[in-house]
């Protein structure tokens, strides 16, 4: 079984429906990639680099047993399915859009996929939903921490927003672990044996 790495995930949309598209990517993400460990506040910016509604933009952690080129090809996925179009030219609006930004403290430089992030140390809209996760985070080329990037980068407007996500929860056919817990005598080993049987699943009685 392939070792779990941390990564770092940025999200952003600037369709009518922000706040949706972001839910159902972050859900999507939890569901396909892995276990998301934090979530940064959401953010509003301006569209740099061509004409187009304001986005919004997080951050996520996430815990994967993918690797690198496989979770690009998840995220190009999870973007496809939100109805993302790429359009002929490079900067347009877009319901989700998804960037690995840190794996671990990896560096790829491979024709489909840069890692870290090519753009991440000059984009605001990056930076500062970074830096309420990983402000020590050490950007592994550049040496520099998330903190001291968000420090030299030119200020541009930007702003928190209050409202929260809903934490995503993973269907019951997905979950690799059940524990059961309760009283002494209560029949948690019965019950967890039924259940064991009835999925095939393996038993761990508590040692
Ligand atoms: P974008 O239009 O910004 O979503 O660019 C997506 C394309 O950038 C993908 O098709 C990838 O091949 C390429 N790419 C290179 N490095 C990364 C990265 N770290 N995260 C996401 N996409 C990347």
């Amino acid at each position: 079984m392939k070792n779990i790495a941390s990564t770092y995930i940025a999200l952003g949309s600037n369709a009518p429906d922000k706040m949706h598209f972001l839910q159902l990517a972050l859900n999507q993400i939890h569901l396909e990639v892995g276990t998301i460990v934090t979530c940064s506040s959401l953010y509003a910016t301006q569209a740099q680099g061509f004409l187009g509604d304001d986005f919004l933009n997080m951050v996520a952690q996430v815990q994967t047993r993918l690797s690198p080129q496989e979770l690009l090809n998840v995220l190009l996925e999870i973007e496809k399915k939100l109805g993302r179009v790429r359009e002929g030219d490079f900067y347009s609006n877009r319901t989700i859009d998804l960037d690995i930004l840190f794996f671990e403290d990896e560096v790829i430089h491979s024709k489909h996929l840069n890692v870290p992030h090519l753009q991440l140390h000059k984009r605001n809209f990056v930076l500062h939903p970074l830096n309420e996760i990983a402000p020590d985070f050490i950007h592994p080329e550049l040496k520099k921490s998330v903190k001291q990037m968000c420090a030299e980068l030119e200020k541009l407007p930007i702003q928190k927003i209050d409202t929260v996500l809903d934490q995503p929860q993973l269907p019951a056919n997905k979950r690799n672990y059940l524990a059961i817990e309760g009283n002494i005598g209560a029949g948690k080993t019965s019950l967890a044996t039924m259940i064991a049987q009835d999925y095939g699943a393996k038993l761990i009685p508590e040692r």
